[in-house]
């Protein structure tokens, strides 16, 4: 289950949560009872698509560029 990360604008307290993805956005009470409170962005390590941000070597080996063939001079 992710864990979110929330502040409480009452106290400035951080406080953690774990709880389902689908109540993510729902009202969190901070631990001494306040519910003036807002979501941080935090990494979830869930799922593990991090990785898929990089879409293309810079400099590979016949990886489809011409420069390999002696096209380019
Ligand atoms: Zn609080």
């Amino acid at each position: 289950m992710p864990r979110y990360e929330y502040r409480c604008r009452t106290c400035g307290d951080t406080f953690e949560l774990s709880r389902p993805m689908a109540e993510s956005s729902a009202p969190a009470a901070c631990p001494s009872g306040h519910d003036d409170t807002v979501k941080l962005l935090s990494t979830v390590a869930v799922g593990g698509t991090a990785s898929a941000a990089a879409p293309a070597p810079s400099a590979g080996g016949g990886g489809g560029g011409c420069c390999g063939g002696g096209c380019c001079g």
